[in-house]
């Protein structure tokens, strides 16, 4: 997985912020409901003392303390409903309740209240079974003036079992409802960054010889339909500017190839006209020797414009490339004999592909060329022809100068020649590797290139075999 990516970024945010916002809004509810169920259970305790001090006490020199207790015990019944009542006057106490039922505290152990208390005030009671009692307690004084307190407490057992099950279900809850989001954003996510994928794939795709295929647009009227339709007219601008200096390289190309045959045919004639003396002989000779250099690259440069205007298709037919090639090295054998270069070939066997076959003579020439050139006199160079898994294999193999690692992915560049071999005066204009290229995509073949300086290079050429 990728963690860079927007999408994985995304979902951290979305689990991130979905269990942020979760844990804060739980905190914020269980808080708020802890204190308005303790301030309600507060303010029923104070009422209940109020209601005792207002009916029962006022009155208590005429009716009597028993009376008290009577009626506290029949309208509040304490031990039933898990209460605690005490009234106090001074230092004794009036009336305090029992112990309820299920024995969960102990009235008499709940400490007196000083005489210095407030008027309204609450306390806490923690019993040695560790049960919590609230109590509220009151001041009042009777019709005689005497001073009675009031104090009426509860169990606040079950609000705390009810916030420790919230507490509970917001615990276990947490982890579905970060599930439940990161899936619905991983959803959302991988819809709206799926054309994303379509744009990179088809991006991809496209190279100098395919500009004029064009970037998927959904129309979803977001960013990405803008972004896509902004790289379309891009690649579109791109196509143009590529096309024009096609262009312009086939018409130059095609339109020096007439005055430079003129050219060269004039500097002939002056080269073999006997009555100008040696000196300009020579000159005329060498501006000969120049003009067919430059044809030759017109020539060359005008066959790269031919074959990216896609026109090698025109001639195709089947034929068997290892008899081809075998032929093509008994002819170059000459120009290897100039050097003491000896070639060996190894295509015995019958390869049938299909293509043009005058354009892929052009690159077996070509191969074998630059290996006589790059080779030292007294080298080796061997040519192999086999057919392996539905593809014919063309190897040229020589034991020269090699190239440097550097170099080797710009070889088959135009116009590139390696520094050091442009400066041992070997001849060439950089556009033999080209032509080769160029002639292996417009057959739907590849062709590779390894070498290692100072032992030699091989050149491999995949082409798919003829399907009749
Ligand atoms: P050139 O006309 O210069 O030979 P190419 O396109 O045929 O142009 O080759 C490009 C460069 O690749 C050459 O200049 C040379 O440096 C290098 N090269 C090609 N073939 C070989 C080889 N068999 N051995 C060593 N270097 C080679």
């Amino acid at each position: 997985m990728n963690t860079r990516s927007i999408s994985f970024r995304l979902l951290v945010w979305c689990a991130g912020l979905s269990s942020g916002i979760f844990i804060l809004s739980g905190i914020l509810f269980y808080s708020s409901l802890q204190h308005f169920l303790k301030n309600d259970v507060r303010e029923s305790q104070e009422r209940r003392a109020r209601q005792i001090a207002d009916t029962l006490l006022t009155h208590v020199n005429q009716t009597g303390s028993s009376y008290v207790a009577e009626e506290i015990e029949k309208f509040y019944a304490p031990e039933i409903n898990d209460r605690f009542i005490r009234i106090t006057r001074g230092d004794s106490v009036l009336y305090l309740s029992g112990a309820p039922n299920d024995q969960s505290f102990d009235p008499k152990e709940v400490p007196a209240t000083p005489t210095t208390a407030k008027d309204e005030f609450y306390q806490t009671f923690q019993s040695p079974g560790k049960k919590t009692l609230l109590i509220a307690g009151i001041h009042s004084q009777a019709q005689d003036g005497a001073e009675y307190l009031v104090e009426v407490g509860t169990l606040l057992d079950p609000m705390e079992t009810m916030l420790n099950h919230l507490l509970l279900q917001l615990v276990f809850g947490l982890p579905v409802v970060v599930v439940i989001t990161t899936a619905g954003g991983y959803l959302l996510v991988r819809q709206a960054l799926a054309p994303v994928e379509s744009i990179t794939r088809a991006a991809e795709r496209i190279t100098q010889h395919n500009l004029s295929e064009r970037l998927p647009i959904s129309k979803t009227g977001d960013e990405l339909e803008r972004l896509a339709f902004s790289l379309n007219r891009m690649i579109a601008r791109l196509d143009d500017a590529f096309q024009n200096s096609k262009r312009f390289v086939a018409d130059a190309s095609h339109e020096l190839r007439t005055p430079l045959t003129i050219l060269r045919g004039e500097l002939e004639n002056l080269v073999e006209a006997s009555r100008l003396d040696a000196e300009v002989r020579e000159r005329a000779a060498s501006m000969f020797e120049e003009a067919i250099r430059l044809s030759r690259i017109v020539e060359q440069l005008f066959m790269l414009s031919r074959l990216d205007a896609g026109e090698a298709q025109a001639e195709w037919s089947s034929f068997d490339l290892a008899g081809m090639a075998k032929n093509t090295a008994e002819q170059m054998s000459l120009l290897a004999e100039d050097k003491n270069i000896s070639i060996t070939c190894d295509a015995k066997q019958a390869v049938i592909v299909e293509g043009d076959p005058s354009r892929l003579k052009q690159v077996v020439v070509n191969l074998l060329d630059n290996a006589i050139k790059y080779t030292p006199p007294n080298g080796q160079i061997e040519l192999r022809v086999h057919a392996v898994n539905g593809h014919a294999l063309l190897e040229v193999e020589d034991n020269g100068t090699g190239i440097p690692a550097e170099a080797l992915p710009h070889v088959f560049d135009r116009f590139y020649r390696v520094d050091q071999i442009r400066s041992g005066g070997i001849e060439g204009a950089g556009l033999g590797l080209s032509i080769v290229e160029s002639i292996c995509a417009a057959h739907g073949a590849s062709v590779e290139a390894e070498s290692t300086v100072g032992k030699g290079s091989r050149f491999l050429v995949k082409l798919p075999l003829s399907r009749n």
